[in-house]
């Protein structure tokens, strides 16, 4: 049998772990026969010496096969209209950005379209929120469902978001807590190791990532996130999961409204056929990804925005799972404003100033298992680019504890930067790609296999 001593030193001084050590210590690990601080040590030595391809494969395997792999592949729809109909499903992941709940329109939106979105999710931690959390400000929505309830509701209603069994890759779930309190987050491999064991062991026919890059994103640069990307997408590959990656900005906070009633309430603009163009866009531009994926090039997904059937969608997603899409929001019981000091034009609205600051006032949580609030989070009145007045209410605070407005009203207006340019300095809306003045927003980019 192997020993975990060996394995640290092999990977501590730069060496290449056997496909029989990776086996053994992930498994090892999960049961309990390898310590904390071994594991500790081994994943600071991976952080630090990386891991190749073929071992980032293994790894991922070996946590894959530490629970159960489900196979969405044979599911079939049902109902009046559908009843044996081969149902292709297709499933997205986003590595986590301020304002991110591009989840809720577009997994009831791709449903309308035909395929189907097995959403396995978790809670956030830090200053990017969960979108469990934020479904979970819908009165009466459950996150815990069962295998069976979940198919059903796959077949029935075409989209499940819901959390993801304890069955689901726990090797992932125990050494991402360790790694949470080890500072070993921060490495490739074992980032594109943990979503895609996830993903690949959730079954689901194909996949598409969103990958950020900004500030506010886990990859500051457009670099780190290309070879993040490309990692997942050969994990795919290699795993038999058709994956695509986009690489989308995150310097700024998606759309206006950051924390979870607050995202849930746009989420619903959206689908009602409102809602911010960056927001909208960045649906659309996935769901076209997802359609191609699950072999429904053909559907155009802003029909079905536009008609009303993603929006009918939501509703029965929301319902199926106990929740009332009728029922009011809950709203924070304080309000507080940020305005202008001067007349200007923004420059900056800096995604984790904002994501900190939303944090902060009670939207997210500091430690696994704490209550967040609802209500709380911030509305932005204003984009980049944007000319403002002096003393123009340019941010709304939400928090049920307006003891947190002070510490969260500095930061942000640390994070919305106001120049006092002339007019004619504004420059074009900030929904449309690119990286103008150094700032990432939009699709930046398209890795596939
Ligand atoms: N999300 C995950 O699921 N795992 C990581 O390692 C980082 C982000």
């Amino acid at each position: 049998m192997p020993e975990i001593v060996p394995i640290i030193i092999t990977k501590r001084d730069g060496g290449e772990l056997t496909a029989a050590q990776i086996d053994w210590v992930v498994g090892a690990y999960t049961a309990g026969q390898v310590s904390e601080p071994q594991m500790a040590a081994l994943l600071m030595a991976i952080v630090l010496r990386g891991m190749t391809r073929v071992e980032t494969a293994r790894w991922t395997g070996a946590m894959i096969d530490s629970g159960t792999r489900m196979n969405l592949r044979g599911l079939s729809r049902v109902g009046p209209a559908g009843d044996g109909v081969a149902l292709p499903t297709v499933d997205k992941h986003s590595t986590g950005g301020v304002g991110d709940k591009i989840t809720l329109p577009l997994a009831p939106l791709v449903a309308a379209c035909g395929a189907a979105v097995p959403q396995l999710s978790g809670r956030g931690l830090g200053h990017t929120g969960g979108t469990l959390d934020k479904l979970e400000a819908i009165p009466g929505w459950r996150a815990d469902v069962t295998v069976p309830a979940m198919l059903r509701q796959l077949s029935e209603v075409g989209a499940v978001v819901c959390a993801a069994g304890l069955d689901l890759a726990p090797a992932d779930r125990k050494m991402y807590a360790l790694r949470d309190v080890t500072g070993t987050v921060e490495s490739i491999p074992l980032i594109a190791s943990s979503i895609m064991s996830k993903k690949i062991a959730e079954g689901a026919g194909a996949l598409v990532l969103d990958v950020k890059v900004g500030s506010g994103a886990f990859m500051k640069t457009l670099a780190d996130a290309r070879t993040l990307a490309q990692a997942m997408v050969d994990l795919g590959g290699d795993a038999g999961l058709p994956t695509v990656a986009l690489l989308t900005g995150m310097d700024t906070p998606l759309g206006l409204k950051i924390g979870n009633a607050l995202e849930v309430e746009e989420s619903v603009e959206v689908l009602a056929g409102g809602g911010p163009a960056d927001v909208v866009g960045l649906t659309l531009t996935l769901a076209r990804e997802m359609l191609d994926a699950a072999g429904l090039p053909d559907v155009d997904p802003a029909e079905r925005l536009a008609d009303g059937s993603a929006m009918d969608r939501w509703r029965r997603m929301i319902s199926a799972q106990g929740g009332d899409p009728d029922a009011p929001l809950p709203r924070a019981r304080h309000t507080e404003t940020l305005r202008a000091r001067a007349d200007g034009v923004v420059e900056r609205v800096d995604a984790m100033a904002v994501g900190l600051a939303a944090w902060s006032l009670g939207a997210g949580r500091s430690a696994p298992g704490q209550a967040v609030q609802a209500g709380a989070g911030i509305e932005l009145h204003v984009r980049p680019a944007e000319r403002v007045r002096a003393g123009e209410v340019i941010a709304t605070l939400h928090s049920d504890t307006p003891e947190r407005f002070p510490t969260a009203l500095a930061g942000l207006e640390g994070g919305l930067v106001i120049s006092e340019a002339s007019a004619g300095a504004a420059a074009e809306g900030s929904a449309d790609a690119g990286s103008a003045g150094g700032v990432l927003t939009g699709v930046l980019d398209r890795i596939s296999g």
